[in-house]
């Protein structure tokens, strides 16, 4: 494929919500959730292992949206990437 339809792909599947973006790693990762339109995502990120675990919280998406509904904001994305240590990575360390 060339790149431009493969970026077109991509851009379908982050809008159906299978695939996220996240920024702070310039990476693509398959969404295992079937978080459908409202839904806020958390992507736990380790800086140890590189391991990204994936969470979603019904508490977290309805804090996120009542901010977002105060400020009137009308979000493009909504992922929460957290980044630090594993439990894993901690007890190494
Ligand atoms: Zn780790």
């Amino acid at each position: 494929m060339a790149p431009i339809t493969i970026y077109r792909a991509l851009d379908f599947l982050i809008e159906q919500g299978l695939v996220h973006r996240l920024a702070s790693r310039n990476t693509y990762i398959a969404s295992s959730s079937t978080s459908s339109g409202r839904g806020t995502t958390a992507f736990l990120i380790c800086d140890g292992c590189g391991d990204v675990n994936e969470v979603t919280s019904p508490d977290v998406a309805d804090t996120v949206l009542k901010v977002l509904q105060e400020r009137g904001y009308q979000p493009r994305t909504k992922i929460l990437e957290i980044t630090g240590r594993c439990a894993h990575c901690q007890d190494v360390h």
